[in-house]
């Protein structure tokens, strides 16, 4: 990982979780010079906590612009993976394995499905999963998974590799706004770093940024979500399951992760019995044998929560050259490429525009 911080960066991103990090990725494509600062280990936030689902659960309780999101990135993802995979050497095991979903099933449900006859197949759970009950289950048959901390190895590589600048342990303290010519930010240990363009792509952390510059938020906080991860055998769980709000994602060697609780606790990322024994009844309940693998374990990461789902891209109201590519909530993976591409478009074209071209 480069630890020097460029002199001549024409763009500053606070955050390297997965949007920071492909926002990077994507304006590095531009030929934009980038600097990543992250206040602890890059990846190390929600995008390393999360499950990987690249589909939100159900996908009828989302809003259009979430789904469009969703339906963009799941086209860019190929190439994408494709050229981290050979960068890094790593496999990110990015696989349509289909979700059997098992319910609530409310109004929004079946208009969905008549929407997208070709997205799903109706039966019971035990048709497709050995070992499972009788309970009627829709198979979601494009849902896609990857493996989170591969993505964020590969992601590293990745942006390395591009010349993009990444610095672990740079907790940004404010934007400062004060001189007119070029935006700066500020960090805790000291560090200065100026730019024309500066993104906030700090998750659950973006609106007390923001509110540390003196500078108005968009009601972004954090919403703790807590896993489990249960070793399994390759093959014993063909398809992620998922009910009543819990789920099991099956990888290709056979680990299983259990998730999630949604807790609006603050930046606390305590793990608690209470949650483990809530997942963990809920999963057996969906996948009986998971009553007979052991935990290998549990953690947890904050969400960056938002009141209607619908992440913010977008340059702040307050400060131009100011960007926020934040809120995306538990689809941010899901959502992260066509977020990123999409914010670095908005960069780029205002360069374009600023320069007279
Ligand atoms: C348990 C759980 C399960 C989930 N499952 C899924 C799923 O299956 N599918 C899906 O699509 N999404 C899922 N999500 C949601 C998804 O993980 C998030 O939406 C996504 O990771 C958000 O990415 P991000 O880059 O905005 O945030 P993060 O990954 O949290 O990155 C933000 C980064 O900013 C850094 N930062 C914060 N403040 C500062 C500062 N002042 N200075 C410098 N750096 C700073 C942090 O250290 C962090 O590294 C899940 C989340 C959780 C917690």
């Amino acid at each position: 990982m480069s630890k020097k911080p460029r002199t001549d960066q024409d763009c500053i991103v606070v955050g390297a979780g997965a949007i920071g990090l492909l926002t990077a990725w994507y304006l590095r494509k531009s030929r934009l010079a980038v600097t990543v600062l992250d206040q602890s280990r890059p990846f190390s936030g929600a995008s390393w906590a999360g499950g990987g689902i690249l589909s939100p659960v159900p996908p009828w309780h989302y809003p259009a612009q979430v789904d469009e999101l969703v339906r963009s990135s799941l086209l860019l993802y190929p190439d994408l993976i494709a050229e981290l995979q050979d960068i890094s050497g790593l496999a990110l095991d990015f696989a349509s394995t289909g979700l059997l979903f098992t319910g609530p099933f409310d109004d929004h449900a079946e208009p969905w499905r008549r929407a997208h006859p070709e997205d799903v197949a109706h039966g019971l759970l035990s048709e497709w999963q050995p070992h499972c009950d009788n309970r009627l289950a829709w198979l979601l048959k494009h849902t896609a998974q990857l493996r989170n901390p591969r993505l964020g190895k590969a992601l590293l590589a990745g942006c390395v590799e591009k010349g993009i600048a990444v610095l672990p342990e740079h907790a940004a303290q404010a934007v400062d706004t004060g001189n007119a010519r070029r935006l700066a930010v500020v960090c805790r240990n000291g560090v200065r770093l100026e730019a024309d363009h500066i993104v906030i792509a700090a998750g659950a952390w973006t609106d007390s940024l923001l509110h540390d510059s003196g500078l108005s938020g968009y009601g972004i906080k954090p919403l703790r979500g807590q896993m489990l991860l249960l070793q399994g055998q390759p093959g014993q769980l063909r398809y992620i399951v998922s009910g009543h709000g819990k789920y099991l994602i099956p990888r290709l060697d056979g680990l299983i992760l259990c998730g999630s609780t949604v807790e609006d606790v603050g930046f606390d990322v305590h793990t608690t019995p209470q949650a483990r024994a809530s997942i963990l009844r809920d999963c057996i309940d969906l996948f009986p044998p998971a009553r007979d693998l052991p935990v290998v374990r549990q953690w947890a990461g904050l969400r960056p929560g938002i009141a209607n789902d619908v992440p913010v891209i977008a340059q702040h109201q307050q400060l131009p050259g100011l960007w926020i590519n934040s809120g995306h909530y538990r689809n941010g993976l899901g959502m992260a490429p066509a977020s990123a591409q999409r914010l670095a478009q908005m960069v780029t074209n205002s360069k374009l525009v600023a320069s007279g071209a």
